[in-house]
């Protein structure tokens, strides 16, 4: 049984939100927060200093790894928020004169959205794809989509809230083809599936340690050499004047040290959860009826599970699976005190009340069957209850 605290038993089915911090990755940590070593700053040339430097360095090494970037690909953010808008705004900012447009979709998260409208108000141009009913994106309607003033394309490498796995590969090489920079935000797939930025010939990746039991506030974009990116904060000269702030050293050292655990792990896990994951839904759909399962049976993340119940909103679902102590999410958001449907939702041609059905489970390395037959009945219960069954 998962547990938060000794008192309390909780069936921690929201993954995809954050993990918790692996043990040996707090560890890893520790000897960087408190101590001798915490007086590092990595740009300082006393042996703390250096020795900070090197703890950096060697997690670079370890980031890279985990998804086949390059040592001096990886550029450390402070989340994978950041380093979407990196991602964008710094291509953007650091394209050619008439090459002010982009394309992304219409299932990003918002850290991609948002920074994609935001770059419509200082004049750039963007387009967003739709998706299919599964939340793919079309190859062809991206190839089609690109002109000669496009400079990037930003394909998630899967989506957050349903899981659909995209064609990178293919969208990759429809960007080389056409000379435009292709950008995959790959936060959710890096600790569960082979992501490989080299054989995939990405120009620009993000992930995110604490998607794969690392720390909180620590993320990285790579970069491919040579490619163009114009720093969106400015100051000293970290991260080889790409990202200025003092690194956060311990943050980092975790990071490096939860992408080392993920990548011997990831094929293992990857397996288990997508044999709970089937299982799971299964009887889902067995004690439910009319449960949908939004997005796609083939291609989808080993560890989400989307459903929506018409009829039964997604935040009284949360409340009472919280009351009965599961801990799921929606991708529906709390915006002034009213529920918006899920964009993602709505994307893939959900109503509105559909679309604020929406429940996420996200598994993890330690769900276990009993938790997911525990969730089930909880789940069961609490719809017969809200249809007056
Ligand atoms: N991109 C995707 C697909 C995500 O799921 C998330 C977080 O949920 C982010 C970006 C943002 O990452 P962070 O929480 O590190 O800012």
């Amino acid at each position: 049984m998962n547990t938060l605290t000794s008192q309390d038993s909780f069936i921690y089915l929201d993954h995809s939100a954050t993990t918790p911090v692996d043990p040996e990755v707090a560890d890893a940590m520790m000897p960087y927060i408190t101590g001798p070593l915490s007086c590092g700053n990595p740009s300082s040339v006393h042996r703390y200093g250096r020795r900070a430097r090197a703890a950096v360095d060697e997690a670079r090494d370890q980031v890279a790894r985990l998804i086949g970037a390059d040592y001096s690909e990886v550029y450390f953010t402070g989340s994978g928020t950041e380093a979407d808008n990196l991602a964008l705004a710094g291509a953007m900012y650091g394209a050619c004169a008439g090459r002010g447009h982009l394309i992304t979709t219409a299932i990003e998260h918002p850290a991609i959205l948002r920074t994609a409208h935001n770059l419509e108000t200082h004049g750039f141009t963007a387009t967003v794809l739709p998706v299919d009913r599964e939340g793919f994106v079309s190859p062809s309607a991206v190839r089609d989509a690109i002109t000669e003033r496009t400079t990037l394309v930003s394909v998630m490498f899967a989506n957050n809230e349903i899981g659909t796995i995209q064609s990178a590969a293919e969208i990759a090489a429809i960007a080389r083809e056409r000379g435009v920079l292709f950008h995959s935000d790959a936060v959710q797939a890096a600790g569960l599936l082979e992501v490989d930025f080299k054989l995939l010939d990405c120009d620009l990746m993000t992930i995110s340690s604490h998607k794969f039991y690392g720390p909180k506030g620590v993320g990285a974009l790579a970069i491919k050499q040579g490619t163009r990116i114009s720093p969106i904060v400015h100051g000293g000269t970290q991260e080889r004047e790409k990202r200025a702030g003092t690194e956060n050293v311990a943050a980092i050292v975790g990071f490096g040290k939860a992408a080392e655990l993920a990548r011997a792990r990831r094929q293992e896990d990857a397996h288990r959860l997508a044999g709970l994951r089937d299982r799971f839904i299964l009887s889902l759909s067995r004690s439910v009826t009319n449960l949908m399962l939004n997005g796609p049976i083939v291609g989808r993340l080993p560890n989400n599970v989307n459903v929506s119940v018409s009829g039964i909103s997604g935040a009284t679902m949360l409340m009472n699976l919280d009351r009965k102590g599961v801990a799921a999410s929606s991708g529906a958001a709390c915006s002034s005190g009213s529920i918006e449907p899920s964009h993602v939702l709505k994307a893939i041609g959900l109503s509105d009340p559909l679309a604020s059905s929406g429940i996420r489970f996200s598994l993890g390395r330690c769900t276990t069957e009993e938790e997911l037959d525990r969730t089930v009945e909880i789940f069961g219960a609490i719809v017969d209850r809200v249809r007056g069954l």
